[in-house]
Parts: C-alpha cells; structure tokens; sequence
C-alpha cells in the first residue's frame, strides 16, 4: 500500500483523490491518500503546489517523488529543504489552454482587431486588409511543452514560425533557433513575438531597452510566460514611442498587477490576469499516476525539474 500525501489546493482534494485513487486502483497499485500525515517519513509520494503550506520536505525521508501540480517551478526549485526528486506539471489541459490562448491572441494581433475595435462609428476603413498567415513571422522564445505546441499550432494555420530555446531543436515546419545570435535573428524578424521562456536567473529581463531596440518597428509581444522576462520601464518606453505596437499580458513581476500600474491603463496593452492556461484536474492526474506507476516500477520519472538550470 503506497501512502501519498496531498500538499495543494484544500478544495480539490477530494477531485485529485477520486481521479488518482481510482487511476492507480486500475494498475493494481493499492494506495491511500491524505492531505495531512503524522507520519513523514511514511509518505512515498507528495503531490504539491508551491503555494501551500508545506515548505519544508526534510521529514519526508522515504519520499520517492514530489509531484508539482504548476508548470513553473521557480518559487520551489531553490528551496534546499526539497531533496527529493522533484517533477513539474506537463499535462494535456495545460498544454490545450495555453494553446488556445496563444493562438487567439497572434491572430487577434495579426488581424489588427484591436485597429477596427478603436474606430469610431461610422467610419468606414476597408484599406486595412491584413496579410496572410504564410506573411507573417511570428516567434517563439521557449520551445518546450508549452512554446513547442504553440509553435507548432501556429504553423498549422500557416504562419512563418521561428522558435528560441537554450539547446537546439529540429520541429518539423519550425525554424529552430538558440544562442545569443539565434536570439538576434528572430527579434530582427518576428513581428509578433510570444514568450514562453521559465523564470530563472538566466531568462530574466530577457526583454530589455537592448533585445527591444533589435525588434521590427511595430511589433507587438504576448506574454503569459512569467514577469521577470520582461523589463516592464523598457516596454513601457517602446510602447509609447510606438516601437512596440501593442502587448498582450498575463504574467507580471507583482500579482496582483498593482491597479496603478501604468499597464492597466495604456491603451495599447491588454492586460489578462493570469489565466492564459491552468492545470486541469482530470487531465493533470493522468500525468500524476503515470509518474507514480514509474516509481513503483523502478522507471525513470517524467519531466524531472533541474535544479542547476532553475527548470
Ligand atoms: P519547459 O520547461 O517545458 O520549457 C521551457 C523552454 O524554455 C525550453 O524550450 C527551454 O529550452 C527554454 N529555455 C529555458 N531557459 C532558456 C534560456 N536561458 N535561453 C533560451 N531558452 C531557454 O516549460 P513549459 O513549456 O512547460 O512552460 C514554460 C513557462 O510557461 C513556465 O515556466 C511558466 O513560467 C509559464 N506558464 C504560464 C502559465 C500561465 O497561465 N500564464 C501556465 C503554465 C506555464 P530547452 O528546450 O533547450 O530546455
């Protein structure tokens, strides 16, 4: 019988139990699940989201792996206490959401809907025809399980797409970039550009007055990757000159975005609360048992956190 201690949000408790007990039950693997224990050095497996109250792992001396329930990791992964091996959240319903996100907000970018939505009325502008998917370039920073499926669906609608990541990639029908100069060309290129980049050391204010001044003029940025990306004064500074034509934003360096923010009231920045994606129960516990059933089968874990590189 395998004991999991469940450290995240009390009211999904009884969601995660059903999905996983039930999950497990069918692989023959006997498991109870609890969301407190007296016993740490009882618990084989923690299913944790960073925002709960459980910060110190040392007890748990016998856990085998601590399952993160959110894709990034930056505010556990430095936690010294954390010994175990430790996996982030790659599941399907994370991965669709963020891909309708992304996809709904470049072609809202591309069709220049917010153009038509700030005309007055009854003017009549039919000499603003956008061009065709295959005509514009629109990159990528981060191509892994959340850039890759954005990358490749925005490919299937026939956009030019170039993707950005720290190692390099081949992506059917993407032109795979990485390094200082990889990074150069798609910012010299895209004229959208979607940030999907983890928050650590080395991707912080990755957008900058510098990596801002190599972009086309008029380009427009989305960002539901995380805040620190961005150098919020500099793109404040290109958006008002109009290098940048317009930003979509999720993630912010405060959340709550502080409501003096001067993003909330530019007129060129949508500003979405946090919500381009989430982890979806369901489809979130399949990630969670398949991991389990490969501790107990002495099987390599999936999407282990490395805590040198912060991802
Ligand atoms: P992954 O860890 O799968 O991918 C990260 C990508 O970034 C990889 O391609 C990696 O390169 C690349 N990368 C990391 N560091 C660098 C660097 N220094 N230079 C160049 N490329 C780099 O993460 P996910 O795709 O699952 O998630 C990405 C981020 O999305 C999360 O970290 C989180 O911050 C954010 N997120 C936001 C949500 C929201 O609702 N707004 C929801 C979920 C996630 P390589 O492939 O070579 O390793």
């Amino acid at each position: 019988m395998i004991k999991i201690l469940y450290a995240a949000k009390p009211e999904e408790f009884e969601a995660y139990q059903g999905y996983i007990n039930a999950g497990l039950s069918e692989l023959g693997i006997e498991n109870t699940i609890v969301e407190k224990s007296d016993n740490p050095a009882g618990i084989d497996y923690i299913i944790y989201a960073p925002s709960s109250s459980l910060q110190d792992f040392t007890a748990f001396t016998n856990t085998k792996l601590v399952q993160n329930l959110w894709a990034g990791v930056e505010t556990t992964v430095g936690n010294k206490t954390l010994t175990q091996p430790f996996a982030r959240m790659v599941e399907f319903g994370l991965k669709q959401g963020m891909i309708e996100y992304v996809t709904g907000h470049v072609l809202r970018h591309h069709l220049d809907t917010d153009f038509f939505a700030k005309q007055k009325p009854g003017v009549w502008r039919d000499d603003h025809v956008p061009p065709l998917t295959r005509d514009r370039v629109v990159g990528v920073l981060g191509l892994g399980a959340l850039g890759q499926a954005c990358a490749e669906s925005l490919a299937t609608l026939g956009f030019q797409v170039m993707g950005w990541s720290r190692s390099p990639k081949t992506i059917e029908n993407i032109t795979c970039l990485n390094g200082e100069s990889g990074l150069k060309t798609l910012l010299g290129q895209a004229e959208i550009i979607v940030l999907l980049l983890p928050n650590t050391p080395a991707t912080h204010h990755i957008i900058d007055a510098e990596s801002i001044s190599m972009m086309k003029e008029g380009a427009a940025i989305i960002n539901p990757g995380r805040g620190s990306l961005i150098n919020d004064d500099a793109l404040l500074d290109a958006l008002d000159s109009g290098h940048i034509s317009a930003a979509t934003l999720d993630v912010f360096a405060t959340e709550p975005l502080p409501a003096d923010h001067p993003y909330w009231a530019h007129s060129n920045v949508l500003v979405t609360p946090h919500v381009a994606s989430a982890t979806r129960i369901e489809t979130a516990t399949q990630t969670v048992i398949e991991n389990i059933r490969r501790g107990e089968a002495g099987e390599e874990f999936l999407h282990l956190v490395d805590r040198d590189l912060g991802y």
